[in-house]
């Protein structure tokens, strides 16, 4: 049985994230989505809201896959929660070239830390490349139109947090 782990703060979950997903799920027999708590990134969502979030999409990428997917909120090191859930695997997103550098220092680390876990990149769709969580807000803070980029759960949750914020 593979056991991948794609890890990420998440807050919220975007159509970038999900195609990641949908991408992982045809390559192992369980995908475990690691939310990290970040309290450091100071998230808009708390943990609770993202896994509520995200569970509703893995059900969904669920049925349509046949992928086991658990969501499992961690805030031990990475490694250490691969391990914890059996993970063979470590799946990232890459975006821009921004990305990598950071991508490459990580893989370089954990490996170091354990040569057994291999990380693997996955490149979204087109149009889902350029989706970022923290632009998503932005657009969606300033009263512009993030339909393209989030489900409409997410959606409504955001202008909702935002506006109740901004008052
Ligand atoms: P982190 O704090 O780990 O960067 P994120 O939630 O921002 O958490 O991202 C989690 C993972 O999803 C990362 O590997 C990131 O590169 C990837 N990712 C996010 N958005 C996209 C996207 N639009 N296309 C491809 N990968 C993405």
């Amino acid at each position: 049985m593979r056991i991948g782990l794609y890890p990420g703060t998440f807050d919220p979950i975007t159509l970038g994230h999900i195609d990641i997903i949908r991408r992982g799920c045809a390559l192992v027999d369980r995908l475990v989505i690691g939310v990290a708590i970040n309290r450091d990134k100071g998230p808009l969502f708390d943990l609770d809201e993202r896994v509520a979030m995200i569970k509703m999409q893995a059900r969904r990428l669920n049925a349509e896959t046949g992928t086991e997917i658990v969501v499992h909120p961690f805030e031990n090191l990475l490694i250490d929660c691969a391990r914890d859930v059996g993970a063979s695997i470590i799946l990232r997103g890459l975006r821009a070239v921004a990305d990598f550098e950071y991508e490459y220092q990580m893989v370089g680390m954990n490996r170091q830390l354990d040569a057994s876990i291999e990380t693997v990149f996955l490149m979204a769709e087109a149009q889902h490349q350029a989706i970022a969580s923290k632009l998503v807000k932005e657009i969606c803070r300033l009263s512009g139109d993030v339909s393209k980029f989030v489900t409409p759960e997410v959606e409504a949750a955001l202008k909702n947090r935002l506006h109740v914020e901004a008052r």
